[in-house]
């Protein structure tokens, strides 16, 4: 019998598990009827791109990680693999805020961990007394509980308070755009406490896992790069995972309020505020404060969990200038600002230099990030107050002269899931709460990392579940 599953939410998380089960579908070994809910009016959730005036805007993201391989394999599913594109070859520069100028990160430095020392020890980001605090890592003993701690406390204890300040904030805690102080190492970078505990050292254990996918990628002739793009924008992803539905599987504008359980059926209820469905299996993957919502009638203590997880809202401002009226040599892939630096951006990319076949020639296009758990009244103001202040922090970074050509600003409110300490023990709490609902999963951002990547990851892993959830409901009935 056909089984009808309903998927909440039409962000990649939602359309990743949708795909998953339409490909589930076709191999025949379950049959199976899906229905996509997306309570606005377009697919993709933050994922946008935008064509305008011979420019190409991402609102949102603008590439995904090539070592987290889910992403990947589904645009290779979905005959993307021609139009993935790299990043233009700057040296992979990136540049730093210090003392209101723009100096390039040294070499070598991943997140946290310096790999090395010449391009350090040159580096003018660090004081003398910094340089030595961080070249006594490897002596630093390891921490003798291996509880979760803030990426904040980590790097303080490990590489001085000046790692922190001018690399890690910037970096990582930029990507989350979160406090630091707050933010879980066990939930957003596991690698590092892990290299800890068996190198006894992040230098050590960064410079062995680097000779090691050195190594790898020779053995494997490794074909991408650390991060791909796609040639007409990231919105491509979602039209062709789109494509590959099958008609009447998607309904927009329908926001989902409630979603509960009909023990007499053994099937889910979902309403929304135009109808009510039926499904035997739902996936749900709104963000964490809208599960909640959805779930608070379900089961109040798993919507507790849910609803404890905060989020932080940024913005990006997209904008366009006459190449000739920037100073700088644009010659990397865009800034970060360091708190520490006072500034209204928290982040630069230059978009037209990052990937190629985003601005006409004589156009750069640069796209600033705004707000994040640091600086959230910065959102409050209205449009043209916040374009003023990121224009004035850009324009005197980069040495502009004239005006934009174009300006776009795109809010994204409560977008970004705030993985604070002991993050993963509540995810834990979650799991165990879910096992009581075999077929209900919960996948998306709001749990084991927001990106893309990571979110194609756990719709088709909730898609897989369900789907085998099912199958082994189905046999039974039909055994018994
Ligand atoms: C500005 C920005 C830049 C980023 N850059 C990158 C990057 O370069 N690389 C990268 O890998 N990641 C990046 N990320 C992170 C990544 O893009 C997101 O974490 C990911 O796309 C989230 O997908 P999602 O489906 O889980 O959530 P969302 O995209 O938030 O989708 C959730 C969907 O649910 C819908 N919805 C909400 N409530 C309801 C309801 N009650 N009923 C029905 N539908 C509802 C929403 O309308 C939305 O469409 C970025 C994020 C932002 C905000």
């Amino acid at each position: 019998m056909t089984k009808h599953i309903i998927v909440i939410g039409g962000g990649i998380s939602g359309l990743a598990a949708a795909h998953r089960l339409t490909e589930l579908n076709r191999t025949g070994s379950i049959e199976l009827r899906v229905t996509l809910l997306e309570a606005s009016d377009r697919l993709g959730g933050v994922i946008a791109t935008e064509h305008t005036e011979n420019l190409l805007l991402e609102l949102g993201p603008d590439s995904c990680i090539t070592d987290k391989p889910a992403a990947l394999r589904l645009c290779e599913r979905l005959g993307l693999t021609d139009r993935l594109i790299a990043p233009q070859d700057t040296g992979s520069k990136l540049y730093t805020v210090h003392r209101g100028a723009l100096e390039p990160l040294p070499e070598g430095f991943l997140l946290m961990a310096p790999t090395r020392v010449g391009s350090v020890l040159r580096s003018p980001l660090f004081s003398w007394a910094g340089k030595v605090r961080m070249g006594l890592e490897p002596l630093i003993p390891r921490r003798p509980d291996d509880g979760d701690e803030s990426l904040a406390s980590f790097v303080r204890r490990r590489l001085g308070r000046e790692v922190l300040e001018r690399v890690a904030q910037p970096l990582i805690g930029g990507i989350h755009a979160s406090d630091p102080e707050t933010l879980s190492l066990a939930a957003t970078m596991p690698r590092f406490p892990e290299m800890e505990r068996t190198h006894g050292s992040v230098i050590l254990g960064t410079r062995r896992a680097q000779k090691h996918r050195a190594q790898t990628a020779d053995e494997t002739g490794a074909r991408w790069s650390l991060f791909v793009s796609i040639d007409r924008g990231m919105e491509v992803l979602v039209r062709r995972i789109t494509d590959a539905f099958d008609p009447g599987v998607v309904r927009l504008g329908e926001t989902v309020r409630e979603l509960s359980w009909n023990p007499g059926a053994r099937g889910w209820r979902v309403e929304t505020g135009r109808a009510g469905l039926e499904a035997d299996a739902v996936i749900c993957t709104l963000p964490a404060f809208a599960a909640a919502g959805a779930l608070a009638t379900l089961d109040a203590e798993l919507a507790g969990e849910l609803e404890a997880i905060p989020f932080s809202s940024t913005a990006t401002v997209n904008l366009a200038y006459r190449r000739s009226d920037i100073a700088h040599p644009l010659d990397g892939y865009g800034f970060v600002v360091p708190h520490v630096e006072r500034r209204k951006i928290m982040a630069c990319t230059f978009s037209s230099v990052k990937y190629a076949g985003r601005a006409p020639e004589d156009i750069a296009l640069l796209r600033c990030f705004a707000g994040g758990a640091l600086q959230p009244a910065l959102l409050d103001q209205p449009d043209e107050a916040l374009e003023a202040q990121v224009r004035e922090d850009l324009e005197a970074l980069l040495g502009i002269s004239g005006a934009p050509t174009l300006c776009r600003t795109t809010r994204y409110p409560d977008c970004m899931p705030q993985y604070n300490i002991g993050h993963m023990d509540r995810v834990g709490r979650i799991d165990a709460l879910l096992d009581r609902f075999p077929t209900l999963a919960l996948a998306g951002k709001s749990y084991r990392g927001v990106g893309i990547a990571d979110c194609v990851h756990s719709g088709e892993t909730a898609a897989e579940r369900i789907a085998a959830t099912l199958m082994q409901g189905s046999s039974r009935q039909a055994l018994s």
